[in-house]
């Protein structure tokens, strides 16, 4: 069992599956409060602000910055701004709710500094095979970027031993359910 199961942070490497874990989480365990990051990237096909993301623009991510409002925040992928917004998160923290935050490793980090206490959860692929194959298998980036992302995801493997746990990503629902039982709370059957 876990260290705090309040608060869980799940990172992870490039391409593992963290988001498609997650998302699976958000449709099937609604016992799990998942934080909603801001981020100044711009919405995709079908995602919702105040869902997915809270979208906002560079100047207004850049006050909150500012306002100290983010538990953690981070350029991921040299590219946009995430972060996870400090009230929304102790307010569920607060109210008992099991809390998840999916974020990249620079912002698990920070949550580390700040609340030593919580579950860090990595997120691994099965072998680095699986990993290249998955990165380029979406073909969402160009080659240049898959080659700088797998040079990321590298370094990001080395930092499995600053986790408490790791769950391998060899099957969506199977790693959510060992997810959920690493923050204490029961697996549903299927
Ligand atoms: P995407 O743009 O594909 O939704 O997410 C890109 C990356 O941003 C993922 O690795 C995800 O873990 C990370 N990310 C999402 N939200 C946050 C956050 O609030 N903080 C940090 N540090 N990373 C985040």
């Amino acid at each position: 069992m876990s260290k705090n199961p309040g608060l869980t942070v799940l990172a992870g490497p490039t391409a593992v599956g963290k988001g498609t874990v997650s998302t699976y989480i958000r449709d099937n365990y609604p016992e799990v409060w998942l934080s909603v990051s801001a981020t100044t990237r711009a919405p995709r096909p079908g995602e919702e602000d105040g869902v997915h993301y809270f979208f906002k623009g560079r100047e207004e991510f850049e006050s909150l910055v500012a306002e100290g409002d983010f538990l953690e925040w981070a350029v991921v992928h040299g590219q946009n701004t995430y972060g996870t917004l400090r009230s929304t998160v102790n307010q569920a923290i607060a109210d008992g709710r099991s809390v998840l935050l999916e974020i990249d490793l620079q912002g698990a980090r920070q949550v580390k500094e700040a609340l030593p206490d919580a579950n860090f959860v990595f997120l691994a692929p099965p072998s680095w095979d699986e990993l290249v194959r998955r990165l380029v298998g979406r073909g969402t980036e160009s080659a240049e970027e898959q080659q700088r992302r797998l040079e990321t995801a590298k370094l990001e493997l080395a930092a499995e031993p600053e986790f408490d746990h790791t769950v391998v990503n060899d099957d969506i629902r199977r790693a959510a359910d060992e997810l959920v039982s690493l923050m204490g709370l029961i697996p549903h059957p299927r």
